[in-house]
Order: structure tokens, then C-alpha cells, then sequence
């Protein structure tokens, strides 16, 4: 096999076997971990969604192979369920999760949009809030007030409405080039706003299923979606960013995944500070000084305990 004809890939979809991989020029191709690859990875590394490949054509077998895995920017894992310390790698090279949420219909549930960013954070990808339906909004002050909760934690906000088309251009902007997940409660506009920025992608609404889900049933792993029109940017569909993330986050990280918490983290007497109930806490004290936000503290209060009480059921 002569050197020129290997090229990079995206890995699609697949988990283990058989790889669906993307080249450049947007071909799809049936891919496998060559034979001297599987050697040196030893079982140690697993090839996941999301990973960028070296492949080669292989005119006589079936799959092209894969003979080469580029390091990765990030991955999103969960926790195997049944066991205690397995681990599973959902999707890598992640580069942002965006977190929707109506305004309106349903009405927004701040602390449940909290756990989303906790998730993101927990698997340290960099999350945007998207509050969508902007048009049904009952008052400019009410949508003022949820951006400012989330922009005072240091996310980047988007007022978006499929309806009128408000901030449409600038999410098509956000999502081109970039390998992106999209999550959020059921009913939000998901789909619909994807469907308003590439309706090629031609996603189903109005479904209880996660947005990008399309008509597939129970799937373990996550697949990749090339954005239409040579965008580059791809979707992550995985079965619900909701279930994974969450449970294979330590207790003692949790603090880390309120990026506002930040500046006060090593401030608070005891080096080992819960901030729950320790006096001479400097998150706390943030708290009541206005600093940081009392609604997300209560969130963090509230996925606290709901940590202790999964690490008692283990
Ligand atoms: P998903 O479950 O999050 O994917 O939500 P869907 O995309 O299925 O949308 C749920 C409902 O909200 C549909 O009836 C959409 O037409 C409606 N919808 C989505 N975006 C907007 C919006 O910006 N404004 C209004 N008024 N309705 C919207
Ligand atoms: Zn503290």
C-alpha cells in the first residue's frame, strides 16, 4: 500500500468492528482497526465516534483500514451501568454542547438546565444556553432575567426564535465547523431549530425522543451527523447526553462544575469544604454577598445530595 493513498477520516458511527469513517471529500466508507493498529493499542485505547483516523483504501477486503488514531481534544463518557468502575466513551472531539431551553411552552425549569451544564462541565466541553421561543416570551423582562443567570456563570447566551428567525444566523455561526451536541428537555425546539438553520437535515419535531434521534429505537452508541452544504460541522446524536455524564462525576468535583464557584474554590477555611454547611465558606459567602447566584447555588446544593445518595446505592 503506498503512502499516498492514506488520508484522514472522521469516525461516524459504529461500536467495534466495523467503523462507518468520513474523508474530506465527504466519501463514507466501512471502516476496520488494522491489524498492527490493534497490536499497539493493546485493548488500552478504544476507538470511539468522533475520533480522527488515518484509513486506507484496502481494494481486496470489504473495509478500508484504520492505521492511525490523532489524539483527542476531549471525550464525553459515562459510567457503565452494573459496574461500579467501568467507564464508556460516548463520543470524542466534542467541541460544544449547546443547552436548549424554551422561555415559554413548556416553561423553563432553571434548575434542570443546571444539570445539563453540570454534565457539560463534568466532561469538560464547553456549553452555550440557547433560550429558544423568544416570540412567546410574556414579558422582555422575563427572558432578561434567565440570560442573565447563565451569562453571570460565565455561559455564552443565544436568544433564538424558529418562529420569527431571531438569532438564527448567529447559531448557524456557532455550529459551522465545529463538532457540536445538541440537548435540552423534550419540546423546546430542538429539532425545529435545526431544521430552520439546515432543513436538509429534515429532523422529525414534536417527538418525546431526543431531537436528532430520527426514527432510530433503543441505540448504545452515539453517531455523528455532517452538517449539509460542505459546512464541516457535525452533530452528535447520542442517546441522551441527560443519562451520561452525571453519574461518573465525583462529589468532591462537583464545585469545579459551576464555573462561578471559581475564584472563591480554595478561599474557604477547610481545604476540604463541602460549602453546604462548614462556616468560614467563601462560596457561601459569595452567595449571600450577591456574588454568585443563590438559584444556582441551590442547585448545586440539590445535585449534591442527589450524588451522595447514588455513591450509597452503589
Ligand atoms: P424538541 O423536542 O426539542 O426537538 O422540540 P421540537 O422541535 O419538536 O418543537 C416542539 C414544538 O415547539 C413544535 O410544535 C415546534 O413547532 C414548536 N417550536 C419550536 N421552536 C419554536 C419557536 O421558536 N417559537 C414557537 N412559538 N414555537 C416553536
Ligand atoms: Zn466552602
Amino acid at each position: 500500500m503506498s503512502e499516498s493513498q492514506a488520508r484522514r477520516a472522521i469516525v461516524m458511527e459504529g461500536t467495534g468492528g466495523v467503523w462507518r469513517v468520513r474523508t474530506p471529500d465527504g466519501g463514507e466508507h466501512d471502516a476496520a482497526l488494522a491489524g498492527r493498529l490493534k497490536q499497539e493499542l493493546k485493548g488500552q485505547l478504544k476507538l470511539a465516534v468522533g475520533d480522527h483516523v488515518t484509513v486506507e483504501p484496502d481494494e481486496r477486503a470489504s473495509a478500508w483500514r484504520i492505521t492511525g488514531i490523532e489524539p483527542r481534544t476531549s471525550v464525553l463518557s459515562r459510567r457503565e451501568p452494573g459496574g461500579r468502575y467501568g467507564e464508556r466513551i460516548v463520543a470524542a472531539n466534542i467541541d460544544q454542547v449547546l443547552v436548549v431551553f424554551a422561555v415559554a411552552s413548556p416553561e423553563p425549569h432553571p434548575r434542570m438546565i443546571d444539570r445539563f451544564l453540570v454534565i457539560a462541565e463534568a466532561n469538560d466541553l464547553r456549553a452555550h444556553v440557547v433560550l429558544n421561543k423568544v416570540d412567546l416570551a410574556h414579558g422582555e423582562a422575563d427572558v432578561e432575567a434567565l440570560a442573565r443567570r447563565f451569562a453571570a456563570a460565565g455561559y455564552p447566551v443565544h436568544r433564538t426564535s424558529v418562529k420569527r428567525g431571531d438569532g438564527l444566523e448567529e447559531m448557524r455561526r456557532e455550529l459551522h465547523g465545529r463538532v457540536t451536541a445538541v440537548t435540552g428537555p423534550s419540546g423546546v425546539g430542538k429539532s425545529s431549530l435545526l431544521n430552520a438553520l439546515h432543513p436538509e437535515l429534515g429532523l422529525r419535531t414534536q417527538e418525546v425522543s431526543p431531537s436528532v434521534n430520527k426514527g432510530r429505537h433503543t441505540t448504545v452508541g452515539a453517531r455523528l451527523i455532517a452538517l449539509p452544504d460542505g459546512d464541516e460541522g457535525y452533530l452528535v446524536d447520542t442517546p441522551g447526553l441527560r443519562e451520561v455524564g452525571l453519574w461518573g462525576l465525583q462529589l468532591d468535583a462537583l464545585d469545579q462544575c459551576f464555573p462561578e464557584f471559581a475564584p472563591f474554590l480554595g478561599e474557604c477555611r477547610f481545604q476540604d469544604c463541602t460549602h453546604a454547611i462548614e462556616p468560614g465558606c467563601a462560596v457561601r459567602a459569595a452567595v449571600d454577598g450577591g456574588t454568585v447566584d443563590a438559584s444556582r447555588y441551590e442547585s448545586y446544593l440539590k445535585l449534591r445530595a442527589e450524588l451522595e445518595a447514588s455513591d450509597r446505592d452503589w
